[in-house]
């Protein structure tokens, strides 16, 4: 489902910030992805949304090279990758269901698509019945489950968190992550970076370990250390 072959990824000011990368993540897998601060975590996940191009290397999506995708096709890639990152703010001034409607509207779906589509990820997250609530009267966990939902709303076979328990509390941290994890029993494959050494060492998933660039862990029931280096 994913694979990087030999990926590296130099940015204009000379920083290496992926070293040869080589992985493989296969659909329904649920993967942490660990390191120090300036690891190249966001870089790896960038990749994967074709944010920015490797300098060397392949990004293989579905068995496609994604370097190789017509510019027009790109919203297609992104389409099928759900996204929750930590600056992602949610609109204030709009309700919980529109704040997730928002992305369909862009794209012209029909209300009844819309609404059927809005419920479901809302439901997904335990939140179908706060949907006409606004994003200032929901707790900090509610407004996370709130652009999880967001991220999910187009069915995307892959999910990417960057962060996703950041600035929550350990127990409100545990709830959002049971709520990945339901939505990778539905067979989504998600792509958690994270610095919560707790949940890592809980959970025993798949654990990839980043250091200056370079893979020094990939191990299946992990836990959160970055190896040997
Ligand atoms: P992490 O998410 O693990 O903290 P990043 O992928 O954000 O790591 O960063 C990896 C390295 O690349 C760091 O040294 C960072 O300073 C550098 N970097 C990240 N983004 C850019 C950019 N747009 N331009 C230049 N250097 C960058």
């Amino acid at each position: 489902m994913i694979e990087m072959h030999h990926v590296t990824k130099i940015y204009s000011n000379g920083v290496k910030a992926l070293d040869n990368i080589n992985i493989e993540i296969k659909k329904s897998e649920f993967v942490f992805l660990v390191g120090p601060t300036g690891a190249g975590k966001t870089t790896f996940l960038r990749m994967i949304l074709r944010e920015d191009s490797p300098n060397e290397g392949q990004v293989i999506i579905d068995g496609r090279n994604i370097e190789k995708l017509h510019a027009s096709k790109i919203p297609y890639l992104r389409r099928n990758i759900g996204v929750v990152f930590q600056d992602f703010k949610l609109l204030k001034t709009s309700s919980v269901f529109d704040n997730v409607a928002f992305a369909l509207r862009v794209m012209g779906f029909s209300g009844s698509i819309i609404k059927k589509q809005v419920l479901r990820a809302l439901d997904l997250v335990g939140l179908a019945h706060k949907k006409n609530m606004f994003p200032l009267e929901l707790s900090g966990g509610e407004q996370q489950r709130v652009c999880i939902a967001r991220s999910l709303v187009n069915n995307p076979a892959i999910l990417l968190t960057d962060e996703p328990t950041g600035n929550l509390d350990p127990d409100i941290s545990w709830e959002i992550m049971k709520v990945l994890m339901e939505i990778n029993n539905h067979g989504t494959t998600v792509l958690v970076a994270t610095h919560d050494k707790n949940i890592v060492n809980r959970l025993r998933k798949r654990v990839i370990a980043l250091v200056d660039g370079r893979i020094t862990k990939d191990e299946n029931r992990g836990t959160y250390d970055y190896g040997e280096h």
